[in-house]
């Protein structure tokens, strides 16, 4: 119901530490990359490794829509990615392993991040030193998901999530009356040009079998409709998961592109700007979710998904980091109850009393698979 955005989660780290207090939980650190949370849970034998377990804290700026009795309280804010949920699974996760220390084999830190939706908190985590003292041998955190049944868990073998680059170009051409379009450059035409031209690259010069894909949200340009406008800018987004796939689209873009806009006498600038590196599923650690999955929920509510999404998500830099680490998904589709929404809108909802506790149990239990590995 109190929502926070990106790198501003003060109330919500506040109110992770109490619970994890009131758990008995003292090793904690907090202010870890700005608003970060860090606990560890000690196995009571002190010695073995360390594993992880990831959670993201933030909000989005959108108002919620939801007309749920606990919906945001905060207009223009709203956990539309799920992440209260992530929190309260990871906090359940605390209290089963904290409950059971005497048996673990090894440490469990538990990692609370910020600003997952565009600010990399996972990366100012990191180098805040959260994988360190005691040293992370492998991490694991879930993600819920519209498309699998509530409370089931989905498993993604290699790619789950993309490369994220933002791009921006400017096409500059030379503004004239619209009835005399010779005497100008019409940048809205080269546009236009422009955008069919990187679509076909995309289609026709990439490998079809390597997803990816470039997508243009914004483009901005001209001042009244009798004028040739002077100037077009166009934001967008390249997702892809090969190196290869991505350096030939920025090599299409600067290159080539360029060519295209000034062989109709306009001028073009790129600008890249990078984002969140794609995520690779360590086998071993996605195994230990597997297994795990498989003990707490049944055979049954644990599937294989075939494709992986071109979606971004700042746990890739913990695999980045050098730690074998791996996400799975987190089911909230019931249609008889009415969740049939998906992240990022506005009507976003799940069942809390089925999910969380799935959530908090695959957790839990993933850490004592992957500690006693
Ligand atoms: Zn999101
Ligand atoms: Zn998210």
């Amino acid at each position: 119901m109190y929502p926070e955005p990106s790198m501003e989660e003060h109330e919500t780290a506040a109110y992770v530490v109490e619970r994890l207090r009131e758990m008995g939980l003292d090793e904690i650190r907090t202010g870890v990359g700005e608003t970060g949370v860090v606990c560890l849970i000690r196995s009571a034998k002190k010695r073995g490794k360390t594993v992880a377990l990831r959670a993201d804290m933030d909000a989005l700026e959108m108002t919620e829509e939801t007309g749920a009795e606990y919906a945001s309280r905060k207009p223009g804010l709203m956990h539309a990615c799920g992440h209260d949920g992530h929190t309260a699974c990871l906090l359940g996760a605390a209290a089963i392993l904290h409950g059971m220390r005497e048996r673990l084999p090894g440490n469990v830190k538990l990692i609370f991040q910020p600003g997952e939706e565009g600010s990399a908190g996972a990366l100012k985590m990191i180098e805040d030193g959260c994988l360190e003292r005691p040293k992370v041998s492998a991490i694991a955190a879930l993600h819920v998901f519209g498309d699998l049944q509530s409370g089931a868990i989905g498993l993604n073998r290699g790619y789950i999530t993309a490369q994220t680059d933002e791009v921006r170009l400017t096409i500059k051409g030379v503004s004239a009356h619209a009835a005399r379009p010779h005497t100008g450059v019409d940048s809205i035409s080269v546009a236009a040009q422009a955008l069919i031209a990187i679509q076909q690259f995309i289609a026709r010069h990439t490998d079809p079998i390597d997803r990816r894909l470039v997508t243009f949200g914004i483009i901005e340009g001209g001042s009244r409709s009798n004028i040739l406008a002077p100037e077009v800018n166009l934001s967008g987004t390249i997702r892809t998961f090969e190196p290869k796939s991505r350096a030939a689209i920025i090599n299409f873009l600067k290159k080539d592109l360029r060519k295209l806009v000034g062989a109709m006498g306009a001028k073009l600038r790129v600008s890249i700007e990078e984002g969140y590196p794609p995520l690779r599923n360590d086998d071993g650690v996605l195994d230990a979710i597997q297994v795990a999955a498989r003990e707490t929920l049944g055979e049954g509510r644990v599937h294989e998904l075939a494709v992986p999404s071109l979606g971004g998500e700042d746990f890739a830099f913990f695999a980045k980091a050098g730690v074998p680490a791996a996400m799975a998904r987190l089911g909230v589709l019931d249609e008889a109850k009415g969740f049939v929404s998906t992240v990022h809108r506005s009507d976003f909802d799940f069942d809390d009393e089925v999910v969380l506790p799935a959530g908090a149990a695959t957790l839990a239990q993933t850490a004592v698979r992957m500690v006693g590995s």
